[in-house]
C-alpha cells in the first residue's frame, strides 16, 4: 500500500536495507529545568523525565544495550540493526568527556548503526554537536531530538518549559550545520492552545526543514503540575477524534521527506490519567485512525507543504499604514 507518512521504520528500513529498531535506555542524567539551572519542578507534563517503565537508570548502560538488542533480536529477527535512543531527562547535559564515554559505549556493538539523543534546545553546546558530529565522520547516523512542544512563547512560559522559540531555531541550525540530523519534538493539546497554535508549530518544524518530527498528544500523569489542573477540573485533555485531525492536519503541513518517529503517545495506568488512548495497547489505532483520516480526504504528509504564503496565496489584508483612521 502506499505510504501516506514517512514512518521512521520505512525510512530506516530503506536507507539500512535492513529492519532498524531503537533501543530506549535511561541514564542517570537530570535536567536544567529541574535541577535548579534554568527552573525547578521541569515542565507541568514531565513524569520522571519521560523514562520508559521499564528502564532503571541505576542499570548499566552496558546491561541496558545487552538486554535491549537481545530481546529486539528475539522478537525482529537477528539481522535487524541498532540505534541506541538515549530518551529520558536531558541527555546532552554533562561533562562533554563523560557523554564521549557513554555514546562510544553505545557505538561498540555490532549491528548498532547510529545514536539518537533526546535533549533541551538550550542544552547543545558546540563542543557536544561537535561530539556528535565526529560519530557522523566515523560512519554512524546520529539523531539528535529537540523538544520544543509548542511554537508559542505564552504556551512554553505556561507549561514551564523554560527556554523560549529562539533556542530551538538556534539548536536546530547549529546542529544541522553540523551535520545532524534534527528531529522536533511537538505536542497536540497543550493548556491554552487550540487549532491554530498546532499549525503554527508545525509550520515552525516545517519552515527549518526538520529531519524528522514527533507528535503526540498531551498526556496527563500522576503527581505532574498537569495533573493538578486536570484534577480541579482547569485542563481537559483532547479526544481522539480531535487529535487525529489537529496531528493529520500537521502532517499535512510538514515535507513529505521529514521522518515521522512518533505520532501518538504510550503510558501505563494507574500513572496515566488521561486521556484512555495513550497506552500501548491503543497505540496502533491512535495511528491507523491518523491514516485513515488523510486517506479518507485523499490526503498525505505533505499534501500542503510548502504551506502558502501571502505573496502565493493574496488574502483580504491590508497593511495597517494603508487605513485610515479617524
Ligand atoms: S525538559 Fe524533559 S526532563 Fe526536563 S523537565 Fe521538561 S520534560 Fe522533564
Amino acid at each position: 500500500m502506499d505510504q501516506i507518512i514517512n514512518f521512521f521504520r520505512n525510512y530506516a528500513r530503506e536507507r539500512f536495507g535492513r529492519r532498524v529498531k531503537k533501543i530506549p535506555v535511561a541514564l542517570p542524567f537530570t535536567c536544567p529545568n529541574i535541577d535548579g539551572t534554568k527552573g525547578r519542578g521541569g515542565c507541568i507534563y514531565c513524569y520522571k523525565g519521560s523514562r520508559p517503565e521499564h528502564l532503571d537508570p541505576r542499570t548499566s548502560l552496558r546491561e541496558q544495550i545487552e538486554q535491549g538488542i537481545k530481546h529486539a533480536k528475539e522478537r525482529y529477527g537477528k539481522k535487524t540493526l541498532f540505534f541506541i535512543y538515549f530518551q529520558s531527562y536531558t541527555n546532552t547535559y554533562g561533562d562533554v568527556w563523560k557523554l564521549k564515554e557513554l555514546y562510544d559505549t553505545a557505538l561498540e556493538y555490532e549491528d548498532v548503526v547510529g545514536l539518537d539523543v533526546g535533549t533541551r534546545p538550550d542544552c547543545v553546546p558546540n563542543e557536544v554537536l561537535s561530539l556528535l558530529s565526529s560519530y557522523k565522520e566515523r560512519g554512524y547516523e546520529v539523531w539528535i531530538e529537540f523538544g520544543l512542544q509548542s511554537a508559542n512563547f505564552e504556551t512554553l512560559k505556561r507549561i514551564n518549559r523554560a527556554h523560549g522559540v529562539s533556542e530551538l531555531v538556534d539548536a536546530t541550525l547549529r546542529a544541522k550545520a553540523f551535520g545532524l540530523k534534527v528531529c522536533i519534538h511537538t505536542i497536540v493539546g497543550l493548556p491554552g492552545e487550540d487549532r491554530e497554535d498546532f499549525l503554527e508549530t508545525a509550520k515552525l518544524v516545517a519552515s527549518l526543514r526538520a529531519d524528522g518530527i514527533k507528535i503526540h498528544p498531551i498526556y496527563v500523569m500522576k503527581n505532574t503540575g498537569l495533573a493538578k489542573l486536570y484534577e480541579e477540573g482547569r485542563f481537559k485533555p483532547l479526544s481522539l477524534e480531535d487529535y487525529v485531525r489537529y496531528a493529520s492536519e500537521m502532517l499535512e503541513l510538514i515535507s513529505p521527506t521529514t521522518v515521522v518517529h512518533r505520532l501518538t503517545a504510550e503510558a501505563k495506568k494507574p500513572a496515566l490519567l488521561a486521556p484512555d488512548y495513550c497506552t500501548y495497547e491503543r497505540k496502533l489505532e491512535v495511528i491507523k485512525a491518523i491514516e485513515d483520516y488523510l486517506r479518507s480526504r485523499g490526503s498525505r504528509q505533505g499534501a500542503k507543504f510548502p504551506f502558502p504564503s501571502l505573496s502565493q496565496e493574496p488574502q483580504e489584508r491590508k497593511c495597517v499604514s494603508s487605513l485610515s483612521f479617524p
